[in-house]
């Protein structure tokens, strides 16, 4: 067993994923109070790391983030990346496609919204998207979404040749810690907004979605972007297991500050 517990939470590609056997409200090994404060100096090292990608400007990060409703993507956003500098960090949420986006093929609104160099890019749902709703609902047929496996290896696969490190994070929330969330967001006039009548169609459907989870993390899962399952029932888990994921990621780059002009060292400004 790795000693690492973030590593252990990595698909390794080629393997079966049955998520029934992820536990959704595993600790990891950490305590809260600790967890709490690692996440802070896991957010100082970021934000060190963060400015450099910026000043090397070579390279990018692409966080995916994908889960069921209320599993916590919002949340996971605010709690790692408050405090980094907004001007590198570039936040895509992908919605209902509407207007354009439905006259061209389901890549094309996900490719423009792809970090450029120096920036952290986030994506609050994804092109997968194409292979879970869609196929859990049935807005286009099996013979058009199962193509769509291998063309996102492709376009992930370009994307990392072009200088893109991809980091894909599934937030595997339990079902009963689900239906309190949705209730929370039903009482609470601050959060009714996040509600939508639909959600209760998609938990209808947990099974299949579930399903659809599996095959898209077994399918898609590559050396060049993995996914990681991360347990979603308590906050703190899942905050500081994103942060360390995305810090190891930053850290394995090690990106550089790009040298200085000639005379600029010992200069003295008058
Ligand atoms: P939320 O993230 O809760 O604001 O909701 C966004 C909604 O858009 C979710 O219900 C997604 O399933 C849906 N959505 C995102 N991308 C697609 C897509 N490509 N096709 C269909 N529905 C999508
Ligand atoms: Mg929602």
């Amino acid at each position: 067993m790795a000693k690492d517990p973030v590593a252990r939470l990595r698909v390794a590609p080629g393997t079966k994923v049955d998520l029934g056997r992820h536990a959704t409200d595993a600790t990891l090994g950490w305590e809260k109070e600790w967890a709490l404060e690692e996440l802070e100096r896991a957010k100082e090292r970021l934000d060190v790391l963060q400015a450099r990608l910026y000043a090397e400007e070579q390279r990018s990060v692409l966080l995916v983030l994908q889960a069921m409703d209320a599993a916590g993507k919002d949340g996971t956003i605010r709690s790692i990346l408050s405090g980094l500098n907004p001007a590198g960090v570039h936040v895509a949420s992908f919605k209902v496609p509407g207007g354009r986006e439905t006259q061209h093929d389901y890549l094309w609104r996900v490719h423009e919204q792809a970090p450029a160099k120096g920036h952290i890019g986030v994506f609050n749902r994804s092109h997968y998207e194409d292979v879970l709703v869609v196929r859990v609902k049935g807005f286009a047929p099996k013979a058009v979404w199962s193509k769509r496996y291998e063309h996102i290896r492709e376009f992930e696969q370009l994307l990392a040749d072009e200088g893109t490190r991809i980091v894909k994070c599934f937030l595997h929330v339990g079902k009963d810690e689900q239906r309190e969330r949705l209730q929370e967001r039903v009482d609470d006039p601050e959060k009714r907004w996040k509600f939508r009548m639909g959600d209760l169609d998609d938990r209808a459907l947990w099974p299949k979605f579930q399903r659809a989870y599996e095959d898209a993390l077994e399918r898609t899962s590559t050396k060049y972007a993995p996914w990681y399952v991360v347990p979603a029932d308590r906050n703190w888990v899942r905050n500081l297991a994103v942060a360390k994921i995305l810090l190891g990621v930053l850290e394995d780059m090690d990106p550089q500050l790009p040298p200085p002009e000639d005379g600029i060292e010992g200069l003295v400004v008058r």
